[in-house]
């Protein structure tokens, strides 16, 4: 799969609003300014896709783009501003788990993590309704250029012990990523090429 090809395609208020549940998608989630756009950009080579700089408060929405006739990429929204109501994140949490249990074109979730605060409550959560719905989820360790090597390979190790114990490591991967190095970026392309052509 060409991810350079990926565009725009619609944005969903809700799971009613998202295109047709047909053909292939994977979903791109992780708590707000964990990395999620700067990936989903490094992945396409396109800067301009998903959008950096995002606003607290404002209404969330679900953002698909497409990558040929029936593959598509999801950008979640992000989750964590402070600012927003517990009101408004209990909504989000119920559009989230609504779409990850519900949708059966979703092939695969990938979950972001900033490497050097990892497994919040909402990562938990999301891999939780992952694992307890038989869905694939990769881990992404981002921000990995902020550690030298050997503790960026620490961090990843106990992720993985972490989620083992949690036993919420069935069908999950965890990487390191970079997006400014472009570090981790074909290994990521080969778990989603395997989703996506299933
Ligand atoms: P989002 O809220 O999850 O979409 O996060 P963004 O992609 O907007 O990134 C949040 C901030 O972290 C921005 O200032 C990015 O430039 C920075 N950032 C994102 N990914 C990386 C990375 O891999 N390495 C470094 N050093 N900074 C990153």
């Amino acid at each position: 799969i060409n991810f350079r090809r990926a565009q725009y395609l619609v944005s969903a208020p809700t799971l009613a609003e998202c295109p047709e549940d047909s053909g292939a998608e994977v979903a791109f989630a992780g708590r707000s300014n964990a990395g999620k756009s700067s990936a989903i950009n490094a992945l396409t080579d396109n800067g301009k896709l998903a959008r950096t700089s995002k606003t607290p408060g404002r209404t969330q929405l679900i953002n698909f783009f497409s990558l040929g006739e029936q593959q598509r990429l999801v950008d979640l929204p992000g989750y964590g501003y402070a600012k927003v109501a517990r009101s408004m994140k209990d909504e989000w949490q119920r559009h989230l788990a609504f779409y990850l249990e519900q949708r059966r074109c979703l092939k695969g979730l990938v979950l972001l993590m900033d490497i050097r605060q990892p497994l919040k409550e909402f990562d938990l959560q999301m891999l939780s309704w992952a694992v307890t719905s038989g869905l694939p989820a990769h881990v992404l360790l981002t921000k990995a250029d902020k550690l030298k090597n050997g503790p960026a390979n620490n961090a990843r190790f106990a992720v993985e012990k972490a989620l083992k114990e949690l036993e919420l490591d069935r069908g999950v991967t965890v990487q390191l990523f970079s997006a400014p190095k472009r570090k981790g970026l074909e290994k990521l392309e080969q778990r989603l090429n395997q989703w996506l052509t299933l």
